[in-house]
């Protein structure tokens, strides 16, 4: 949809990209009164979260935890059930169902804040302009000041390239047209545990290689060993501290060579190791701007880019790459730029990862504190010992609490 052709050239703020980052700064500055307008390449507005990442992958944890909770553990209920069989298709369906729900829901929002919405690429020209590229016509969109909210998207490891068929990265994991019957998936982080439960509950053998001696290397040592024996005892294997070397297709599958370990074999790879950021082709770099070793944007305590006018939020700045950490920085970063105050405690940022259970935690781990030298008390409670966990028949998990002296 093209903006109003009258207004384009006067914007108080351009957002490039509508990912939860980009979207929720667009309609709090059209909130503050502010003239907004987003471009966003896709056809769909939500960025990463909504179309091939959050939300997806979210339908499809609750639909195969249903599924493998009908096929399991409904008869320790006293329910008995016939044959449960699997319709991949519809469940795909309501999966693009919900996501669709989603990201119409922000068109409208954006619709009733007025923001200009602009469907192209976005290119910077100067701090205060950039060319926009879609639909073969090429415009140029002014306004006081730009936000950089382009976001991530899928790395890979040395030597491997994705092929999006056997050898994938989660946007394509997320809609595999059959169970593999057999897949390897790269990473034991966020990524990687929750598409391999999905599929390792619909029925895959899944094989997580690990470069690190753990998995969710973020976590709390404890929650994390507590967490690799619930999901070994699900079904999933694990190879830790262990290099991927090699991935070679062999005509329908792939074999995959672990440095020391062993050859794996598999329908299909899923590379779950990290997300790059998005700044091809945005003409930041080119215009001086400042990237760290990693290719992520540098900015200072108000989002603020080196060039002056020009700020960056979200997954592109690196950080905890969390939809609602973008979101929270896009708010702050607007209202400083529109009030003179807006800040994001990073501390209170919760990392949450959503297989059975859950994993959750916020602050600081007990190694951090002992790293940090602060004297530390911990507790912990484990759900075998809690009443509604027994009733729920899920009593697999614990509660710790990391407490300071001080
Ligand atoms: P993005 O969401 O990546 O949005 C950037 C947008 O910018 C995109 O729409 C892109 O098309 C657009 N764009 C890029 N370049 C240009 C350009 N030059 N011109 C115009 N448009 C451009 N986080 C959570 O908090 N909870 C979860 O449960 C969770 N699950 C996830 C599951 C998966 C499988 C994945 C991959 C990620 C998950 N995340 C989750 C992470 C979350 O999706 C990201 O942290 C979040 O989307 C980052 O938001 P963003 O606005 O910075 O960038």
């Amino acid at each position: 949809m093209a903006g109003n052709q009258k207004d384009r050239e006067n914007y108080d703020l351009l957002v490039i990209g509508a990912g939860p980052g980009g979207y929720v700064a667009a309609i709090r500055a059209a909130q503050l009164g502010r003239k907004v307008a987003c471009v966003e390449k896709d056809n769909t507005l939500g960025g990463t979260c909504l179309n091939v990442g959050c939300i997806p992958s979210k339908a499809l944890l609750e639909s195969s935890h249903r599924f493998h909770e009908c096929r399991s553990s409904l008869a320790d209920h006293g329910i008995a059930v016939g044959e449960v069989r699997l319709d991949l298709a519809a469940m795909m369906a309501r999966k693009d169902a919900v996501v669709k729900t989603l990201t119409a829901g922000v068109d409208f929002l954006f619709q009733k804040n007025g923001i200009d919405r602009y469907l192209g690429t976005a290119r910077l020209l100067d701090s205060g302009a950039v060319e926009l590229a879609g639909d073969g016509t090429i415009r140029r969109l002014s306004a006081r000041a730009i936000l950089i909210a382009t976001g991530s998207t899928a790395a890979t490891i040395p030597g491997v390239v994705l092929d999006g068929r056997q050898v994938v990265s989660s946007t394509e994991a997320l809609a595999f047209p059959e169970v593999p019957k057999t897949l390897v998936v790269a990473g034991a982080g966020a990524v990687g545990l929750e598409m391999g439960s999905v599929w390792q509950r619909l029925g895959a053998e899944v094989t997580v290689v690990e470069y690190l001696d753990r998995v969710l290397p973020t976590a709390d040592r404890e929650i994390s060993r507590l967490a690799l024996r619930l999901f070994k005892k699900q079904g999933l294997r694990f190879l830790l501290g262990a290099k991927i070397e090699s991935i070679a297709r062999t005509g329908e599958g792939c074999r995959v060579a672990v440095a020391g370990k062993e050859m794996l074999t598999a329908d299909r790879v899923l590379i779950a190791t990290g997300r790059k950021p998005c700044t091809a082709g945005l003409g930041f770099v080119e215009l001086g701007g400042t990237v760290d070793s990693r290719g992520f944007i540098v900015v200072d305590s108000r989002w603020q880019t080196s060039i002056p006018g020009i700020y960056a939020i979200g997954d592109v700045i690196g950080g905890a790459m969390l939809a609602h950490k973008a979101s929270e920085e896009g708010v702050a970063c607007v209202e400083h730029l529109f009030t003179g105050y807006g800040h994001v405690d990073y501390s209170t940022v919760p990392n949450i990862v959503y297989t059975h259970p859950e994993v959750a935690w916020v602050g600081r781990t007990e190694e951090t504190l002992q790293e940090e030298n602060v004297p530390v008390k911990t507790g912990s409670f484990y759900f075998k010992g809690n009443g509604r966990a027994l009733a729920l028949g899920d009593a697999d998990g614990m509660v710790k609490l990391n407490s300071l002296c001080i």
